[in-house]
């Protein structure tokens, strides 16, 4: 297969040095001087296209993703020849990486051909909107480059209408076979004088800070360098492959948290959270194995057996007898983005024979709130249609505007921890939580605060009328076979604990 891609690049890059590709591309240098190429093209055209071939030779060599340094080699290059220019003529140069959306996803789908039939369109489109100086690069795995030639007064305004330009110009529909393919992009940029030094790896890091910042915003987003943002750091390609063999293994297990009633006590429901049960290292916390999965686009395997775990949750629960009302389940972008993702619930709850309103659907509030995705709108809207509860996770962190909490059937806003940690001692903090219950009790939406480490910030939660809380402070997370003794010993307490008066509202 890599040897069949290989021999196909190769065979793109000899044709585009030969002169035989279609006119098509060849009016890609033109850039602007279409009308009149004959002649004059074969000049101007030479520069672009010699970058395109190199650009695609290159690809036969691609490094894995976990090699930034070794695929980046030529750009860098070009970025140490830009940057010594610019400061010789005094002008400025910039540099902005594209990241076609789940590309990997659209390789597996439609197969390697299709794949490079993307690039070379996505490589065409830009060289178009760009100065025939200008220099792309194709950086492999669906990422390319773009290093602006030395430009005298070159500022971030321009950079960023340039930058929207460029994404705009890839989200035209591409002719595949007899339907179309769309495609989005994120895109991370740096103006040589904002990278912390005028070195070609300083601009690069920083362009690639950016993009990554943008793939977090993503899809379609773009982002220019700031301090403070960090290029992520190569994944450990042996962990990524250690976790999706875990994944097939079952090793991957779902915990439970419960949450509470701040007026009864009374528990409400439990949060399915993922663990990974190393054989060496012991158990391992989301943070540390969800970007690999993410990384090699395995969120919904993960989603999937979530789903299968927190149904079965429910099941054993009512099997004892135990009164659990719900179970919450977090759902990943990746996920929220399969348009059969509500028939995929409906079947599965419907096979577990439970009622839709038991599965609490956690939507983070940064995915909602940037989410231009019309699938992921769909998606949440059907599975509220269904009955399942709406939960808008890390409230308060992500800018999701009143239109979008109604436009998502938001049923409970989850207040983050960041507003909960010493609310009992922080009258800034008790202004904002009091702010947020205020407006969600006039949207009449349910309000639940996460992270609750400590009676005091229980008890001042009860008190501004925040109905159900979750965390340390009520129970850490634990595996099922925990969860009938803890269910038992909370409910043997519950007779003595005082009541706290809630505020009205
Ligand atoms: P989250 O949805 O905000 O989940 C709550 C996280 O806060 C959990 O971390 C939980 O263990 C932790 N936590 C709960 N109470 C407290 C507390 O009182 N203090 C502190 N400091 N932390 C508390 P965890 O399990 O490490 O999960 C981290 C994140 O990983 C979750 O944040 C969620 O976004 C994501 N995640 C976990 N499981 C899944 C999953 O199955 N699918 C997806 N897509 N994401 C998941
Ligand atoms: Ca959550
Ligand atoms: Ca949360």
């Amino acid at each position: 297969m890599i040897g069949k891609r290989q021999e196909r690049i190769a065979g793109i890059a000899e044709r585009l040095r030969a002169g035989q590709w279609p006119q098509s591309l060849a009016l890609v240098g033109a850039a602007g001087l279409a009308t009149h190429w004959f002649g004059l093209a074969a000049l101007i055209l030479a520069v672009p296209l010699a970058f395109l071939a190199l650009a695609l030779s290159d690809r036969r060599q691609t490094p894995p993703l976990t090699d930034e340094a070794a695929r980046s080699a030529p750009m860098q290059q070009a970025i140490a020849e830009s940057l010594g220019a610019a400061r010789q003529g005094g002008a400025r140069t910039a540099c902005l990486l594209l990241q076609i959306d789940d590309f990997d996803r659209l390789t597996d789908r439609h197969g390697l051909a299709t794949a490079d039939r993307v690039i070379l369109q996505s490589l065409e489109r830009l060289a178009r909107a760009l100065r025939p100086a200008d220099q792309l690069f194709d950086l492999g795995s669906g990422r390319l480059g773009v290093l602006l030639a030395p430009m005298p007064g070159l500022t971030l305004g321009p950079l960023l209408a340039l930058a929207e330009r460029l994404r705009v110009a890839l989200t035209d529909p591409i002719p595949f076979d007899a339907a179309t393919l769309h495609i989005s992009t994120s895109l991370g940029l740096c103006l040589d004088a904002q990278a912390p030094a005028r070195t070609a790896p300083a601009l690069y890091d920083a362009c690639l800070a950016a993009l990554h910042e943008a793939q977090h915003h993503g899809p379609s987003a773009i982002r220019a360098y700031g301090r403070g943002m960090a290029a992520p750091t190569p994944l450990p390609r042996a962990l990524a492959e250690e976790v999706t063999t875990a994944l097939q293994d079952g090793r991957l297990i779902t915990w439970f948290q419960p949450q509470i009633c701040t007026d009864t006590g009374q528990i409400t429901g439990f949060e399915a959270l993922a663990r990974w049960q190393h054989p060496t290292a012991g158990l391992i916390a989301p943070a540390e194995f969800l970007p690999l999965l993410a990384a090699s686009g395995r969120m919904e395997v993960l989603g999937d057996a979530m789903l299968g775990n927190a149904l079965r949750a429910l099941q054993t629960w009512d099997h004892l007898g135990l009164d659990i009302p719900r179970v919450g389940l977090n759902l990943s972008p990746e996920e929220l983005r399969n348009p059969t993702l509500p028939e995929k619930f409906a079947w599965e709850l419907d096979r577990c024979d439970l009622a839709a309103d038991r599965l609490v659907i956690e939507v983070l509030e940064s995915v909602v709130a940037t989410s231009a995705d019309d699938v992921i709108t769909r998606n949440i809207a059907a599975l509220a249609r269904m009955g399942c509860p709406i939960d808008l996770d890390d409230y308060g962190t992500g800018h999701a505007s009143i239109a979008t909490i109604r436009r998502f059937a938001v049923q409970r806003l989850k207040i983050d921890r960041s507003y909960v940690t010493a609310i009992d001692r922080d009258p800034d903090q008790q202004r904002m939580v009091g702010a947020i219950l205020s407006m969600a009790d006039r949207l009449g939406l349910a309000t639940l605060a996460e992270g609750v480490e400590t009676a005091g910030e229980h008890a001042m939660l009860a008190q501004l009328g925040c109905a159900h809380v979750q965390g340390f402070g009520i129970a850490r997370p634990m595996p099922l076979e925990a969860t009938p003794d803890w269910i038992a010993a909370h409910r043997a307490k519950l007779g003595p604990m005082p009541r706290i008066a809630r505020a009205k509202g």
